[in-house]
């Protein structure tokens, strides 16, 4: 059993998005369920909107799950897991306050040693814990040995008991802190392997630590993911546009070319171009690179193009926003078609409506005003020919126009621009729209 478990407090970011994509892959490639699990147990930092955001992000991935949770439903369970934690004695009630265990990080601080929780509540006899009417936290009790464990892609990782710590699992509010929340649910649920982002390898040791003191003992499998540095080599923050999956999905970047390239990252695959499906043949976790991986925009605009090459006249067409036209299939396929030679220029579905718009739109002829209402007249009595070279002949005779004063307004007639792929190459695409003209 695989599971995603996004956090709704921001944009997914991409980061986030590989690790669903992953592990829904990896759940295919094993026929097994996958579920999704809404992280909402930090009540203050949670968005009203992400939930709701974040499965529209994935069904237009085409991931889709077996079972959903939100955490918070199975806080009766978390409770009743740390209260059997107490009660075995593996956890312990903690009164300490904020103000003394601040002043005591400080003082680590000031002695330049690591802060540890230092037992002071560890040993309360029970009369000591039920008489305090003090507010208190739950802390379980650091692990007596090393724990080590087998991640996927980093190998053996190792930690002490001193790295764990007697760490809180239910706080004052009797609400379940991540680590708690996310192991119980793991346990619960029966996750057989989690597959995350590298920032939580710290987590882990914990989490096995959790489960192994519930006496659980299946094992958990591991991969954490190393993290993804922008262009200049430094970790991709969430502030960076282009690192938030709706930015790109809002830029005009497809789907299909975002996890392409998230399964590409950092990997070897044996071709560059494929869809999200097509990945479940050769996927293979193990062989995703230990080393940070670097993301590179105009590799994901490369594969863009090619990724719109590949669609259908249909999705193109709605894509390019003619959904509500109900063009006929020979005007969808020209429309398609026109998009697919203007992937030389516009990178992203965003760019190629600005040149649809420019195309199509009302144009602004500015300084070359007359010539262009001169060939537009001549393009008005034209019958369209063949070839671009007896279109050029004729509308030049028929202007009398030549050179530079002649392709440049032909151009902003044809294009709405002055700058644009070759006129004979384009000619060819957009000659079937001519005959539209007034
Ligand atoms: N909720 C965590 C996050 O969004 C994920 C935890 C996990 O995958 O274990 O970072």
């Amino acid at each position: 059993m695989y599971r995603f478990a996004p956090s709704p407090t921001g944009d997914m970011h991409i980061g986030n998005l590989r690790a669903a994509i992953f592990n829904y892959i990896c759940a295919k490639q094993k026929g097994v369920d996958f579920i999704l699990r809404i992280e909402d147990t930090d009540t203050a930092r949670n968005i009203a909107g992400k939930e709701e955001e974040i499965k529209e992000i994935l069904k237009l991935f085409g991931i889709s799950w077996q079972h959903f949770y939100v955490q918070s439903q199975n806080l009766k369970f978390h409770r009743q897991m740390a209260l059997k934690l107490v009660s075995k004695k593996k956890a312990f009630a903690c009164f300490c306050t904020s103000e003394e265990l601040e002043a005591k990080k400080e003082a680590a601080k000031l002695a330049k040693k690591a802060y540890r929780y230092d037992g002071t509540c560890e040993n309360l006899t029970d009369s000591e814990v039920l008489m305090n009417e003090k507010p208190f936290v739950i802390r379980l009790k650091k692990p007596s040995k090393t724990m080590e464990f087998e991640d996927l892609i980093k190998g053996k990782l190792k930690f002490e008991p001193e790295a764990v710590d007697s760490f809180v699992i239910m706080r004052a509010d009797k609400t379940p802190t991540y680590n708690f929340a996310c192991a119980v649910d793991d346990m619960l649920e029966g996750v057989t392997c989690i597959i995350r982002g590298e920032d939580h390898v710290s987590n882990t040791p914990k989490q096995e630590h959790i489960r192994a003191s519930l006496n659980y003992d299946k094992k958990m499998s591991y991969a954490h993911l190393p993290i993804i540095l922008n262009e200049e080599g430094v970790k991709m923050s969430k502030r960076e546009a282009h690192s938030s999956v709706k930015w790109l999905l809002d830029e005009g970047i497809l789907p299909e070319s975002i996890a392409n390239y998230l399964i590409m990252l950092g990997n070897k695959t044996p071709r560059e171009l494929f869809t999200l499906e097509e990945s479940f043949e050769f996927f293979d976790i193990k062989k995703v690179s230990k080393a940070p991986a670097r993301f590179d925009l105009k590799k994901l605009l490369q594969l863009n193009r090619e990724h719109i090459k590949l669609m259908s006249d249909e999705a193109l067409c709605e894509a390019l926003g003619f959904k509500d036209f109900k063009l006929n299939e020979t005007l969808k396929k020209d429309f398609a078609n026109l998009a697919k030679f203007y992937t030389q220029e516009a990178s992203t579905i965003k760019e190629l409506r600005a040149k649809f718009a420019l195309i199509f739109g009302k144009k602004d002829f500015g300084e070359f005003s007359a010539e262009c209402e001169l060939i537009l007249k001549a393009l008005k009595d034209l019958n369209l020919p063949e070839t671009y070279e007896e279109f050029k002949t004729s509308l030049m005779k028929a202007t009398n126009l030549k050179g530079k004063s002649f392709f440049m307004p032909l151009r902003l007639v044809l294009t709405g621009s002055v700058h644009g792929p070759e006129l004979a190459e384009l000619y060819g695409f957009l000659k079937k729209f001519l005959k539209f003209r007034e």
